[in-house]
């Protein structure tokens, strides 16, 4: 049996070839399991060798880098944190389907050597939201580490403190007056999009491109109610 199936290979340096082809994509595929992050750009976004810009998947920071906006709350110590876990290391790389952006970004997971799951990693630790505009394999799970820190006030789900939103390094932290109060009939998560200035209810229109879940008291330090919610909150009254 074995000859016969040995000698067409051999008869056929193509074929022998793929082969050879075939292995050697493995070999390439192996060592990518060692890639260096050359940069952090924020806290979801890094620099990988070979690969270029890497956003990471299912994970959305606040900004720090946006040309036309300030830096939003957390955004520092969210960059601070990935920066401490990827800046330097090898990483390896997994894909979801999508493997590119519409900016042309690689999107990744991200796992350290020792395993750690990053883009998990930051959510978990309340470094960012479950990022759910498009659909990803582990979308379930991120959504519930999220829950999770909002229930234990990890990071960007801490307690609320004054000029929030304002100052970049977060105001004095003691003006508990400065707090507002949450509008009348708002239920105890409202949701806001990547780029808008307006949270919403669950439902609104304009969350079909984005859709982060933020609590109420959160986005009423930073974020307007929009008018189609108003009007909508208004008439349930
Ligand atoms: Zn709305």
């Amino acid at each position: 049996m074995r000859p016969r199936e040995v000698r067409p290979l051999l008869r056929h340096p193509i074929a022998a070839r793929r082969g050879i082809a075939f292995l050697f994509g493995l070999l390439v595929a192996t060592s990518a399991a060692a890639q260096l992050v050359e940069r952090v750009v924020d806290g979801d976004t890094i620099i990988v060798e070979g690969v270029g810009r890497v956003r990471l998947i299912g994970v959305d920071t606040p900004e720090t880098v946006h040309p036309n906006r300030p830096v939003e709350f957390f955004g520092k110590e969210a960059s601070a944190f990935t920066k401490g876990l990827l800046e330097g290391k090898r990483v390896r790389l997994e894909y979801d389907q999508e493997r590119q952006d519409r900016y042309g970004r690689t999107l990744a997971y991200v796992y350290l050597a020792d395993g750690t799951f990053v883009n998990a990693e930051i959510i978990r630790r309340g470094y960012g939201h479950a990022y759910t505009r498009f659909p990803f394999r582990h979308m379930e799970a991120f959504r519930q580490f999220e829950r999770e820190a909002r229930d234990n006030r990890r990071g960007l789900w801490g307690e609320v403190v004054g000029g929030r939103g304002g100052a970049p390094d977060g105001g004095d932290g003691s003006s508990a007056e400065a707090r507002r109060e949450t509008p009348a009939g708002l239920p105890a998560t409202v949701y806001v999009t990547r780029t808008g200035r307006k949270y919403h209810l669950d439902g609104c229109r304009f969350l079909s491109r984005s859709r982060i879940p933020m609590p109420t008291n959160e986005a009423v330090e930073r974020y307007e109610l929009c008018g189609v919610c108003a009007a909508r909150l208004k008439a349930q009254q």
